[in-house]
């Protein structure tokens, strides 16, 4: 599971930059018809099957590349990666968004330890991914906001939206699948595009979790740093 988290003077710069890389490569096209999502794009299918797959690729590349350009400062990475026999007989998605409200919420505070600036966080969802399994979850959460220790830089709820309507939504699904490529398969080509955009607080990434099995040794950049 994948988030990106983004200061609100930087969203309109975030999805500007995104749109411009599809304008880039289909300069014919309205960008709003094009959706970014990582297993489409890679594996060529829908919109994606006339497109070669160095351009699939470098596409892919291009709209990671959001992390390091212009808007770097007002975007992070968060990524959660579960291994679900570790947590079983919990639910995987459920373990993973805790993981990932309670990192936001401390990212927030981090921000105000720092520079005294109060900031509210609001978690967007995509509704397609994962309304049915986190709806319940979000209900107890406004029940009790104390579950999972005190979420106080949240809003009481997340908001489910289409990731068809949502670039943004879209840019974490790229995250999502950067990470998919190197923990499921190995490949790191994606995820070294954003490995620094990560949050983290000096050499500890806070933004990234990887719940795996304690006796086996691991060399991601999330185990790498705490060690
Ligand atoms: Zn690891």
């Amino acid at each position: 599971m994948a988030g990106v988290a983004v200061h609100e003077i930087g969203i309109h710069h975030v999805i500007k930059e995104l749109d411009d890389v599809i304008k880039r490569h289909f300069p014919d096209r309205d960008p709003a018809e094009i959706e970014l999502h990582g297993s489409p794009i890679w594996g060529g299918r829908g919109f994606w099957r006339k497109v070669e797959p160095e351009r699939r690729v470098e596409i892919i590349k291009d709209a990671l590349s959001v992390f390091r350009g212009p808007s770097r400062a007002n975007l992070r990475a968060f990524g959660m990666v579960v291994e679900k026999a570790v947590v079983s007989p919990d639910d995987p998605v459920e373990h993973a968004y805790e993981q990932m409200c309670t990192r936001f919420d401390k990212y927030l505070r981090r921000i105000y330890n720092r520079r005294r600036e109060r900031q509210r966080g609001l978690i967007v969802v995509d509704k397609s991914r994962y309304e049915d399994t986190l709806q319940g979850l979000a209900h107890s959460y406004r029940e009790d906001g104390t579950r999972w220790g005190s979420l106080r830089n949240l809003s009481e709820v997340p908001l489910f939206v289409d990731s068809r309507m949502s670039r943004l939504i879209q840019l974490a699904d790229l995250v999502s699948f950067a990470l998919w490529k190197k923990f499921e398969h190995g490949k790191m080509d994606l995820m070294l595009e954003i490995v620094d955009s990560f949050d983290r607080e000096g050499r500890v990434y806070h933004g990234l979790y990887h719940k795996r099995d304690p006796g086996r040794r691991c060399d991601c950049a999330a185990c790498a740093s705490r060690r």
